[in-house]
């Protein structure tokens, strides 16, 4: 497909006269003005990203949240063992445990579906800033405006699916309430698990390691994206033939060492550096430490109830995995808050913008009051929190109660029109959405969700407000809503589930179901919460795009838009740092530090392979030539965050050299401000992927697909 060749003249906020070299997650339309040959890159920016012909980008693609790297002509993708999870969980039994053996197909009639799983490949995008912001006007009230801008952009999203068979559309917001962009995709639904090397190494260190240098941990997995013979895209089917990707990347055995140049392609998730100190200030005394302390409870929980069953801890593998993430990045972003001194520093940054306005008549008019709103819709929001967030926390975590939201919510909102639902309800998105909640069902647990619906019964009633509205007041009163609640409930198979999805709202008022009608009874309250939280989107939109506009003003440069899940350029070199005085720590480990590490209990066991092949010296062609060791991991100095997961780490030819999987513990507060001296990023190298896959698990066809020998 042609790409649109409006490309390059969108994104047009960004320019790099201000930044510091390393900082930014860089849209690709905007590399060409990054100055990379002076930095060591080899390849031009064209080579990398080129609007009209094949190039670098067409060889990355967005696994679900995560990113991945087409490695061979027949949609091979790298990524890493943690985004491939859900995958090889959803496979495993306590008699057929993949995930703690490792999956290792020996043909692609072997490769088994990853259900849940999507590939995207940006196509195009073009800015519709002016379109998108033509649904608002200045009359309307805050709820209406983000009302009726979420419903143009639907409208947009809708109808560029509609003109391009097979894709899919999705309209970023580059900039709060001011700029726009629809991207198009191709949009894989047949994706395959590959290979997964055992748990003791993908996952290598577990949650103790997790977030920390150094780092010895194999978190990489191969998946394998399918279409239908014709080429077209299509859903799981046995006669689908392997997808072949305009463009592969090509992997480089020789790795990367201290001081190469590296960059990274990637769908980075979401950053927050254009907020203000009142939304810092939210997130480190309200948000963070109240997510801490709820999964910290939730964590110990599924702990407590899978200890002596391995049936059990499957079923909760992926949920707990990615609840100890989140717990461990909030600790390490409250403490990079404090430590770095973070709000007290955007608040100066602040004081300094407000007297640059009050310098100017017309501009003090104009954006006088800008912060002090912005500030004051935090300090609402945050007076409301404690609710807000354990209504919305007691339906993830009772997951009876969530399936019973997710279906009712569904049936009130498949009654409107298509455009005005919510997107997740779309019936370009239905299919998937009760796809999701009965894939997610099946990981049900009775026991942990009793106990979680009790420990949030529980929290809710320490909540004041809690008890003054009536709904909220007669579920937490109805002592008939309790354990035996869960003997009585009828979400027991799939197909039960999916006749739910297609009744009425009034039809669902009549099944007899606890989990239901608990969820109708709280229903008005979630309905305002969310009209609530469309206000609120309505009026911080609003005033931030008006704070960017000032701000551009009085800085005389442009921004680099925050991540939001769309495709982005960051760069850097492997580089150590010293986290605290007298420490400094070098940026590769190597399989030495596997083993030295290896205890033989969790998280810390090493498969006997790769005990013995370390014993005998047997590390094939990967030795590192300085080490003199099979390197593990490596640090480097590039801007990234969730969803940079499985990113290519790119040497200056744009060749592989290790896939990317997490940050230090003091680069967790990049979210919310980067900085050169303790941003750093880290990836597994190359050679140990190579290694375990050929040597220890014996892939060799993996290695050859790739053209490595
Ligand atoms: N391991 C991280 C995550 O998936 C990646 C990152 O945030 O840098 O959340």
């Amino acid at each position: 497909m042609i790409r649109n060749k409006l490309a390059a003249l969108i994104l047009c906020f960004v320019s790099v006269t201000a930044l510091h070299a390393e900082e930014g997650m860089f849209p690709i339309s905007s590399i060409d003005r990054l100055g990379l040959s002076e930095k060591g890159m080899q390849l031009t920016a064209t080579q990398v990203f080129n609007p009209s012909e094949t190039c670098l980008v067409d060889g990355i693609c967005r696994v679900n949240g995560c990113t991945g790297s087409f490695v061979s002509k027949s949609g091979l993708i790298i990524t890493n063992h943690h985004c491939a999870y859900r995958a090889i969980q959803s496979a495993s039994t306590s008699e057929n445990d993949w995930l703690k053996n490792g999956f290792f197909s020996k043909s692609q009639e072997e490769e088994i579906p990853a259900p849940g799983y999507v590939v995207r490949i940006t196509e195009s995008y073009r800015d519709v800033s002016a379109e998108v912001l033509a649904a608002a006007d200045d009359s309307m009230s805050a709820a209406d405006r983000s009302k009726a801008l979420a419903k143009r952009r639907k409208e947009l999203e809708k109808k560029a699916e509609e003109e391009n068979e097979g894709m899919r559309a999705d309209i970023a917001e580059m900039f709060a309430g001011k700029q726009y962009v629809l991207f198009l995709y191709t949009y894989i639904r047949d994706v395959r698990l590959v290979f997964a090397p055992p748990s003791s190494v993908g996952n290598f260190g577990g949650a103790v390691d997790n977030w920390e240098w150094p780092r010895h941990t194999g978190d990489f997995s191969f998946m394998r994206a399918y279409v239908a013979p014709d080429g077209s895209m299509a859903d799981y089917d046995k006669a689908n033939v392997p997808y072949q990707p305009k463009r592969h990347i090509q992997v480089s055995p020789a790795g990367a060492n201290e001081g190469d140049f590296v960059f990274l392609l990637g769908y980075p998730g979401r950053t927050a550096r254009h907020k203000t100190a009142s939304f810092l200030e939210y997130e480190q005394n309200v948000r963070l430490p109240y997510v801490v302390d709820l999964y910290q409870w939730q964590i110990a929980a599924m702990d407590s109830m899978s200890k002596n069953d391995r049936g059990v801890a499957l079923k909760h593998s992926s949920r707990k995995q990615s609840l100890a993430n989140v717990e461990k990045r909030s600790r390490g972003q409250l403490k990079g808050l404090r430590r770095a001194n973070i709000v007290a520093k955007r608040r100066a940054l602040e004081a300094e913008l407000q007297n640059f306005i009050e310098s100017d008549p017309t501009r003090k008019q104009k954006y006088g009051s800008i912060l002090q709103d912005i500030d004051t819709t935090y300090a609402e929001l945050a007076e409301t929190a404690k609710f807000n967030l354990t209504m919305s926390n007691l339906v993830s975590a009772c997951r009876g109660l969530g399936l019973a939201y997710t279906i009712y919510d569904a049936a009130v909102e498949r009654e409107k029109s298509d455009l005005d639902r919510e997107a997740v309800y779309m019936d370009r998105n239905f299919e998937r959405t009760v796809d999701r909640a009965v894939l997610g069902w099946k990981d049900w647990h009775k026991e942990t969700d009793m106990k979680m619906l009790a420990e949030m019964k529980r929290r809710l009633r320490k909540v004041g407000t809690a008890n003054s509205v009536d709904s909220v007041k007669q579920f937490l009163d109805d002592d008939s809503f309790g354990d035996e609640s869960f003997a009585n409930t009828k979400f027991t198979d799939e197909a039960y589930i999916r006749t739910l999805f297609s009744k009425t709202s009034e039809e669902l008022k009549s099944v007899d179901d606890p989990f239901l009608k608990a969820v109708i009874g709280l229903y008005p309250e979630y309905a305002k919460l969310r009209e609530r939280g469309k206000e609120v989107d309505g009026t911080l939109g609003r005033l931030y795009g008006e704070l960017i506009d000032v701000k551009q003003e009085f800085q005389k440069t442009s921004f680099v838009p925050d991540a939001n899940g769309t495709l982005r350029m960051t760069y850097g070199n492997v580089k150590g740092y010293s986290p605290e005085d007298a420490v400094y720590k070098s940026p590769a480990t190597t399989l030495r530090g596997v083993i030295e590490k290896t205890t033989g209990e969790e998280p810390f066991i090493t498969p006997d392979r790769i005990r013995e092949l370390y014993e005998k010296g047997d590390f094939g062609n990967f030795l590192h030539p300085k080490l003199n060791q099979i390197p593990v991991a490596l640090l480097y100095n590039t801007d990234t965050t969730g969803g940079n997961s499985g990113s290519p780490i790119l040497n200056n030819r744009g060749e592989l050299v290790g896939v990317n999987f997490d940050r230090a513990f003091e680069a967790t507060i990049n979210d919310f401000a980067w900085n050169e001296s303790y941003s750093r990023s880290i990836g597994v190298d190359i050679r140990y992927v190579l290694w375990i896959t050929g040597q220890v698990y014996q892939s060799q066809r993996l290695l050859d697909e790739m053209g490595i020998r």
